[in-house]
């Protein structure tokens, strides 16, 4: 198996490294959350093994960006603390499985091999914009407490809206989400679509999340 290592303790990185080449499988090691983003993204890992504790970004929010970004790449969380809020906040974020330093490589490669046979799981987490909430799994959405109907058209515009919080969705990005290719009347749908949506999750709570970008497209506001 191919496994990516993200850890920033020297030490611990090569011990993790040669064990795995020893056991004849491939690694990569990256000292920091970005890079294995951005690894995970451009190469195929069947695992990867993440410190909690890294610079910059730590354990936890990689791992919500990785599912963020529909990564489902079994995870193994590496945590110094065997404490009780570190196993609840990732696994709320998607880890796999946990291990608590110190350890044995010959546990953690058994510990991998369980949760590489399990396969890439998705397991998309609840996504929060404000107190708008969408779960893509259940396909539900709230408003504070409220829940809120949405077809199924809707609902894909507001995803993309909640995967790239604050960001500017274009016209044809947001057609990309939830039209396919040979939908030909594509002129005025988005904005159809958009009013749709802001008649059910905005202005009956007088709120005004979505924003219209002038000849550029809309954003969902981070905090409306
Ligand atoms: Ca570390």
């Amino acid at each position: 198996m191919r496994v990516l290592v993200v850890e920033d303790e020297l030490k611990m990185a090569s011990l993790l490294l040669r064990g795995f080449r020893t056991n004849g499988d491939a690694a990569d090691v990256t000292r920091t959350g970005e890079d294995a983003i951005w690894m995970a993204a451009s190469t195929h890992y069947d695992a990867i093994v993440l410190d909690v504790m890294l610079p910059g970004m730590d354990g936890f929010e990689t791992l919500a960006e990785l599912r963020k970004q529909g990564r489902w790449t079994p995870v193994l969380v590496l945590t110094a603390r065997d404490s009780v809020e570190d196993r609840i906040a990732g696994l709320d974020v998607g880890a796999d499985d946990y291990l608590t330093k110190p350890f044995s490589f010959a546990e953690l490669l058994a510990r991998l091999r369980a949760i590489v046979r399990r396969g890439e799981l998705e397991r998309p987490s609840v996504l929060q914009v404000g107190d708008l909430r969408l779960d893509p799994a259940t396909r539900q959405v709230w408003r504070g407490t409220t829940e809120i109907e949405l077809t199924s058209k809707e609902f894909a515009l507001l995803e993309a809206f909640m995967r790239r919080p604050g960001a500017v969705l274009s016209r044809d990005q947001l057609l990309e989400q939830a039209w396919d290719m040979g939908y030909d009347n594509r002129s005025n749908v988005i904005a159809v679509y958009v009013n749709y949506l802001r008649d059910k999750i905005d202005r009956p709570f007088g709120a005004n999340s979505i924003t219209t970008v002038r000849g550029a497209g809309y954003r969902l506001r981070k905090d409306p």
